[in-house]
């Protein structure tokens, strides 16, 4: 049986893919190339389109017997999501619609979604538990909400069991230095510093520095993408042994400031690394940090590239050896 990764040329999926392919699994990948890179697919079986193309789908379950499905397919920039809601409602919740669809008629009964820390908003309470309230502060988090309730009526009326991962914030790259971070635009705070570090920009900007935290900043926690990879092959594992739906938070439990991560930054690659302040970025909740007891305790998931210095380093490794990403022109 094979598992269909939705976005798995992308940032997070391609690493997903390859902790899959690391243990023998069967892959079958879909992505429609807007964000994702043919190269960051290091292994399984690619189709190139949309999930919101009925037809296209059908070759893709028709073609390959499918367990279970990770699907990380999903445009997911807050600033873009504040200034084009319907591109997010469109791809995102519509997008997923169609899979759910499609699985139900293919009766495949497994999913894991790729989620995010952006559902809570501004939070109750820090560390956040998945039981907090959930009130998005932007169309992104909205329509990830959005897609993990359709998941909960889907599970009641026709038993697709899901488990919905939410991030904190993905950093770093792949040991192999194979792939890593490569967003065209790139709006994520690491890779913006890191090609600051390179001199492909004059500074990196601050957003803010009149938010309710010591320094000022937005407080954020970083996790390594190879650990947030590593939770989605535990989620399949506790979906195929017959476990129920459930809801995980995937952080480190420590929040960073935009200041503290760039000084951080400036050690790890011995660069000067300017920074300007500017305005704050609209939709940007002050401090996320996540509690992921839950994950640790049901999943047995430990993340084990705890520390920001050497998830940046991991990061720094990737963008020196590959400073234009997978467009090696
Ligand atoms: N940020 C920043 N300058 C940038 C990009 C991001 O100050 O050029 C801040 C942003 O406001 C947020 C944090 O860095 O507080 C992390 O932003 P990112 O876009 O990397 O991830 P998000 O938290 O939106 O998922």
């Amino acid at each position: 049986m094979a598992v269909l990764v939705t976005g798995g040329a992308g940032y997070i999926g391609s690493h997903a893919v390859a902790a899959l392919l690391e243990r023998g699994e069967e892959i079958v990948i879909v992505d429609n190339l807007q964000q994702g890179h043919r190269d960051a697919v290091l292994g399984g079986k690619l189709y190139v389109g949309d999930l919101r193309d009925g037809e296209f789908l059908d070759t893709v379950f028709g073609e390959n017997s499918i367990d279970a499905v990770i699907h990380f397919a999903a445009n997911s920039l807050v600033g873009e999501s504040m200034k084009d809601p319907g591109k997010y409602y469109h791809n995102n919740v519509y997008g997923t619609l169609c899979l759910l669809e499609k699985m139900n008629q293919y009766e495949v009964k497994r999913i894991v979604f790729s989620s995010t820390a952006a559902t809570y908003g501004e939070p109750e309470n820090v560390p956040i538990h998945e039981n907090d309230r959930t009130l998005p502060t932007n169309t992104y988090g909205e329509t990830k909400l959005a897609m993990e309730k359709m998941m909960k009526w889907f599970d009641a009326a026709s038993g697709i069991k899901y488990v919905s991962l939410r991030y904190f914030n993905a950093a770093g790259a792949h040991a192999s230095g194979k792939i890593g971070e490569d967003h065209n635009p790139e709006t994520h705070l690491v890779p913006l510093i890191l090609q600051t570090a390179l001199g492909q920009r004059s500074h990196i900007s601050v957003f803010g520095d009149d938010y309710p935290t010591e320094d000022g900043t937005c407080v954020r926690d970083y996790i390594h993408v190879s650990d947030l990879a590593d939770a989605h092959v535990l989620a399949v594992d506790r979906l195929r042994s017959g476990g129920d739906s459930a809801i995980y938070n995937l952080g480190n439990g420590t929040g960073f400031s935009v200041k503290q991560v760039i000084d951080i930054a400036r050690q790890v690659t011995g660069r000067e690394i300017p920074a300007a302040i500017e305005a704050r970025r609209a939709g940007d909740p002050a401090v996320l940090v996540a509690s992921s007891d839950r994950a640790r305790t049901e999943l047995g998931w430990s993340p084990s590239r705890n520390k920001l210095e050497d998830i940046i380093g991991s990061a720094w490794a990737w963008h020196q050896a590959n400073p234009t990403g997978y467009n090696k022109q």
